[in-house]
């Protein structure tokens, strides 16, 4: 058994060896083992066969559940889905939500548009994949509604994973300035979405505030907190949607809730959704394994402890060659820093972990799990 299972197993036989005096240590290491869900996609170009060992590979390694990216075209989740419930894991299908490519469906009037009167759709922040919708567009709850419901119809689907499900970063995680050149200190107007029309009208018939007419729309609290309703009415409609389907829906999303409200506007404990898959990831912050312990103290605390969080997990490739490698998206978790990691989320009431990737995994990483 590995050092983490033992490591609870353990406490947990410390603190009710009592009641547990007639169970087996089998029964035990079930009822004690740490739940391990993790991040992947494809399938590409990969034959059943090749789909068959990676998913027997990743539950060997302890993992229990898969968030699977795999488009938006049903069938590819339907002969994927298959593959992995016959593996013994759960399927999670993860596909992002107010990120998409713009299509016949979602036409450039569909899209956010900034403080600079830009739209993602043609001027994208950040990098030309940070297309995001308006959340405010019933043309885009029911293009969501779709999708997702036909994914969530397919009987191998235990859940739908949202992601993306946010306005663009108005302020980066500190971790990334130096990547895209930028000081991020406020909240500046190119990164400050949605000013299109109908946010700007709605907002002034809810509020009676103008928010064009304003001089620092960054200092209207009223404003922050509509935008944020956006995004929960739309995880709302879209959990009725798919608990209609008797599936579960689900959500990774940014750690906090503080830091997602300020970042990305997601204020997620709001949110109706079975379970939350904040990305803990501390690299992104500059931050250590003990922070992700702190983000979980308050992210449980957030949901008043009554809805599961899954500590998310951002791994390395490169253990110990971090000064290597520039981009803080080749930094992470270290073998041993993720044994700390995980060990404070479960100790601060996290109910398991989802690991960004398993492909990531060195020998050493999965040896701990
Ligand atoms: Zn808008």
């Amino acid at each position: 058994m590995n050092k983490i299972l033992t490591l609870f197993l353990i406490s947990i036989i410390l603190v009710s060896c009592k009641d547990k005096k007639d169970s087996s240590d089998e029964e035990l290491a079930e009822k004690t083992k740490v739940p391990v869900y993790a991040w992947t996609g494809g399938p590409g170009e990969a034959s059943d066969a090749e789909l068959v060992a990676k998913f027997k590979g990743f539950k060997d390694h302890g993992i229990d559940g898969v968030m699977y990216n795999g488009g938006q075209n049903p069938e590819t989740y339907k002969r994927v889905g298959k593959i992995v419930k016959d593996a013994g894991m759960e399927f999670h299908t993860w596909i992002p939500t107010m990120r998409q490519d713009p299509n016949d469906k979602l036409t450039p009037e569909l899209f956010g548009v900034n403080r600079l009167n830009e739209s993602a759709f043609d001027k994208p922040a950040y990098a030309s994949y940070y297309t995001f919708l308006c959340p405010n567009r019933e043309e885009v709850f029911s293009y969501l509604a779709d999708m997702y419901g036909k994914v969530a119809d397919i009987e191998y689907v235990d859940a739908i994973h949202l992601d993306y499900i946010r306005f663009p970063d108005v302020i980066l995680a500190r971790g990334l300035w130096e990547k895209y050149d930028l000081v991020m200190d406020k909240e500046y107007p190119k990164y400050d979405y949605c000013y299109c029309d109908k946010c700007v009208a709605d907002f002034k018939e809810e509020s009676g505030i103008d928010i064009k007419e304003v001089e620092d729309p960054t200092q209207v609290q009223e404003w922050k907190q509509f935008r944020y309703d956006l995004i929960t009415k739309m995880v709302n409609r879209l959990a009725e949607v798919v608990h209609a389907k008797n599936k579960k829906i689900n959500a990774a999303v940014f750690p906090g809730p503080t830091i997602a409200k300020q970042l990305v506007r997601q204020e997620w404990n709001k949110w109706n959704l079975d379970s939350f898959f904040p990305m803990n990831y501390n690299d992104f912050y500059l931050e250590d394994a003990a922070w992700v312990g702190e983000m979980v103290k308050e992210e449980v605390a957030a949901v008043n402890g009554k809805k599961p969080i899954y500590s998310g997990l951002f791994l390395t490739k490169f253990p110990g060659k971090k000064s290597e490698h520039p981009d803080p998206e080749d930094h992470g978790l270290t073998p041993e820093e993720m044994v700390d990691a995980i060990e404070l989320s479960m100790l601060n009431g996290a109910t398991g972990i989802c690991l960004f990737t398993p492909d990531k995994m060195t020998d050493e990483h999965k040896m701990q799990i």
